[in-house]
C-alpha cells in the first residue's frame, strides 16, 4: 500500500525550508503564532546567526519581536557599533492588512542562513527586522481587511486593538507598540530603517515603489547621498531583477485624472519614515502595488531589501559617518550658530516640476450615474507616457530654534512624551523666574469627530493637512514664573529636533496640535449677566473710547446687536477679569539661555 497523496516523511518536512507563504503557493499568509513557529525553527538551526528577542507587548498582550540577523552571531548592539557595521532595521505589517514584507524578510532571512549566494550581504551589515508590528491587527484576520488590494485570502487590520493607526501614531506615542517600538530603536540605533506597505491609490505597472526623504528638513548631506546614489541604484538593482520599480510615492494631482501628473506629499513625523528626519536617520518607505498579485510584491519587496543591503555593504562606513554627522548638527541646534537659522517644521510643493516618464495603466475617464461626478476605469493596457511630476519642497512653516524650552511641572503627558522618545529631561531644583518667549494663541477650531483617538487642531479646516489656516499664534518676550520640577530641555541634544516638533505650536504633529494643552483655550469663570452690566455701566463712564467702539460695533454688526450676551461679553473681554482667564496662554517657555536655571 503506497503513501496517501500529499504525504510527506518526517525527513522531507524537516528538510523543507519554504515559508508558509511559499508552500501555499502565495495563496495565503501565516498567522503570527505560525510565522514566530517559521523563525524560531531557523533560529535553533541557526544559534550563531539568528536571535529573536521580544521588546516590549501589544495591547492585547502578544510579545513583540526583533529577529536579529549576524554572519558572526555578534547580537549585542553597541559591540555591532564598535565593529564598524552598519545596522539594517526593517519593520513589517504597521497596517497589519499589508503583510508582504514579513513573508519577503522570512524568504529573505531564509536565503542569507542557508543559501551562501546570499549570506555576504551581512559581512558588513547586521540586519535587524521586526516580523509584524502590529500584531494584535494582524491577528484581526478577514477576507474583508483590505477591498483595493489582490490577496492573500485572509489579511490582517490597519490599526491595533484600540482602532488607532500607528502610522499616525510615531510622535504622539499613544500606543504601546510606539512605545515599546522607541525603546528598542534607541537600543539598537540603526543606521538606514525601512517601513513596507501596500500601496492605496492609483494603478500602474509598478509593482515596487518607495520613497527616501531628500527635503529641506533632512541633513543636507544624507539628502544628497540618497539623491545621487541611493535612488537609482535601489531602482536598478530592482529592476535587473525583472520586477519594475519607480522612485518616488505615486500620488495623483486628480485622482481621476493620472495625466495631472504626479503630486508631492508632506512627510511629518507621525509617520514612521518622518520620525526618522528627526532621529537624523534615513528612512525608506516601501509601498508594494495593491493590484499585483501576492507572489510578485512579495518577491518585489525581497529585492528591494536585498538591493539594499547590497548598498549598505558596500560601504557601512559612508553610511555610518553620514549619520554621526547627521547627529552632531542636531546636537548643535540650541547654540549659534545654528541658532540663527530657521528650522523647517513643514514643506509643502515647491510648485515646480519636471517630466518623468512614466509606465502606468490606459484609462478612460467619464460623467458616472453611480458617483455623480468624474470615475476613471483603468484598462490593462500600458499608458507609458511622459508626466510633470513635483519636485523639490518648500518650507511652508519653520521656526529660529531658542537655547531650550521649559515646560511647567503639571502637564505631565507633554513631559512624558519627550522622556519616551528618549530626549533628555532635566529639572529645576527651585522656582524659577526669567525672561522667555512665549506664544499667545487664539481663533482655533476644533473637528466635530475624532481623528486618531484625539480632537487635533484644525489646519486649513482638516486634521490630515500641515499647512493651512491654524489661528493666530504670537510670540513675544515675557517674565514668567516656573515651579520647582519644571522640566527643561536644551536643544543641544541629538534628539533637539524631536524636542522642537513636539513644543512648537505651529508644528504639524505638536503636543498643542494634537490635543496635549486643550485645557488653556477653556474658560473657567464667567460673569452673571447683572453684575456684567454693572462692569459695563462703569467702564463706560470711565472710557469714552469703549463706548465709540461698543456703538460702532452695535451700528455695523447686526447679529451682535441682536445677542445679549455678546454685547455683555464686550465688556467682560476687555477688562482685567478676562485678562486673568489666561486663555490661550502657551505655558511653555522658549529659553533664551540654560545659563541661570536651577538645573541638579
Ligand atoms: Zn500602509
Amino acid at each position: 500500500m503506497g503513501l496517501p497523496e500529499g504525504f510527506r516523511t518526517t525527513e522531507e518536512v524537516s528538510s523543507d525550508w519554504r515559508t508558509p507563504a511559499e508552500i501555499d503557493n502565495y495563496r495565503t499568509t501565516p498567522d503570527y503564532p505560525t510565522t514566530v513557529g517559521y523563525l524560531e525553527r531557523i533560529a535553533s538551526a541557526h544559534p550563531d546567526k539568528v536571535r529573536i528577542e521580544n521588546f516590549g507587548k501589544t495591547g492585547e498582550g502578544r510579545d513583540l519581536k526583533i529577529v536579529v540577523v549576524a554572519n558572526d552571531g555578534l547580537f549585542d548592539p553597541e559591540a555591532i557599533h564598535a565593529s564598524g557595521r552598519a545596522i539594517l532595521l526593517v519593520q513589517n505589517s504597521i497596517h497589519a492588512g499589508e503583510m508582504d514584507g514579513k513573508d519577503a524578510c522570512l524568504a529573505l532571512l531564509r536565503d542569507i542562513v542557508l543559501n551562501r549566494g546570499r549570506a555576504q550581504l551581512l559581512e558588513n551589515v547586521v540586519w535587524v527586522f521586526i516580523p509584524v508590528y502590529n500584531i494584535d491587527g494582524h491577528e484581526r484576520r478577514s477576507a474583508y481587511s483590505r477591498i483595493n488590494q489582490n490577496g492573500p485570502v485572509l489579511s490582517g487590520w490597519r490599526a491595533n486593538a484600540t482602532n488607532l493607526n500607528l502610522n499616525r501614531d510615531y510622535l504622539k506615542a499613544d500606543a504601546p507598540e510606539t512605545r515599546a517600538f522607541l525603546q528598542m530603536f534607541h537600543r539598537w540605533m540603526p543606521d538606514f530603517f525601512v517601513d513596507n506597505h501596500v500601496t492605496d491609490g492609483a494603478d500602474f505597472q509598478y509593482d515596487v515603489t518607495f520613497a527616501l526623504d531628500d527635503t529641506p528638513d533632512v541633513f543636507p548631506a544624507t539628502a544628497k547621498w540618497i539623491r545621487d546614489s541611493v535612488n537609482l541604484e535601489l531602482e536598478r538593482r530592482v529592476n535587473a531583477t525583472g520586477h519594475l520599480a519607480f522612485p518616488g510615492p505615486v500620488f495623483l494631482n486628480d485622482d481621476t485624472d493620472p495625466a495631472r501628473g504626479l503630486a508631492f506629499h508632506d512627510n511629518p513625523p507621525r509617520f514612521s519614515t518622518g520620525l526618522m528626519i528627526l532621529e537624523n536617520r534615513p528612512g525608506l518607505l516601501v509601498e508594494l502595488h495593491m493590484l499585483k498579485d501576492y507572489r510578485t510584491r512579495v518577491t518585489g519587496d525581497y529585492e528591494i531589501m536585498r538591493a539594499l543591503m547590497e548598498l549598505m555593504n558596500e560601504d557601512p562606513a559612508a553610511l555610518i559617518a553620514l549619520n554621526r554627522e547627521a547627529d552632531r548638527a542636531a546636537a548643535a541646534l540650541g547654540s549659534e550658530p545654528a541658532r540663527r537659522r530657521s528650522v523647517p517644521l513643514c514643506l509643502e510643493k515647491s510648485g515646480e516640476t519636471t517630466l518623468v516618464a512614466f509606465r502606468g495603466c490606459e484609462f478612460t475617464r467619464g460623467p458616472s450615474a453611480i458617483s455623480g461626478t468624474t470615475a476613471i476605469h483603468y484598462g490593462s493596457k500600458p499608458w507609458n507616457v511622459t508626466l510633470p511630476m513635483d519636485v523639490g519642497a518648500k518650507v511652508a512653516i519653520s521656526v529660529t530654534p531658542p537655547a531650550g524650552y521649559i515646560v511647567p511641572p503639571q502637564w505631565t503627558d507633554v513631559i512624558d512624551v519627550l522622556e519616551v522618545h528618549g530626549v533628555t529631561v532635566q529639572r529645576t531644583t527651585a522656582p524659577w523666574t526669567g525672561k522667555v518667549e512665549r506664544y499667545r494663541l487664539s481663533g482655533m477650531r476644533w473637528p466635530g469627530k475624532p481623528f486618531e483617538g484625539r480632537f487635533p487642531i484644525l489646519r486649513g479646516g482638516n486634521v490630515e493637512r500641515a499647512i493651512g489656516e491654524f489661528g493666530k499664534c504670537t510670540m513675544g518676550p515675557e517674565t514668567v514664573s516656573f515651579p520647582a520640577g519644571s522640566a527643561v530641555i536644551s536643544l543641544n541634544q541629538r534628539l533637539s529636533k524631536v524636542a522642537l516638533h513636539w513644543l512648537e505650536p505651529e508644528a504639524p504633529d505638536s503636543a498643542l496640535r494634537w490635543g496635549f494643552f486643550h485645557p488653556i483655550f477653556e474658560q473657567k469663570e464667567g460673569g452673571e449677566a447683572y453684575v456684567l452690566e454693572k462692569l459695563a455701566r462703569e467702564d463706560l463712564v470711565k472710557d469714552p473710547s469703549l463706548r465709540v467702539g461698543f456703538e460702532e460695533r452695535i451700528r455695523t454688526d447686526s447679529k451682535f446687536a441682536g445677542d445679549s450676551n455678546a454685547r455683555l461679553e464686550f465688556f467682560y473681554d476687555r477688562s482685567p477679569w478676562w485678562q486673568a482667564q489666561r486663555v490661550g496662554e502657551y505655558p511653555v517657555g522658549r529659553l533664551i539661555s540654560l545659563d541661570d536655571l536651577p538645573l541638579s
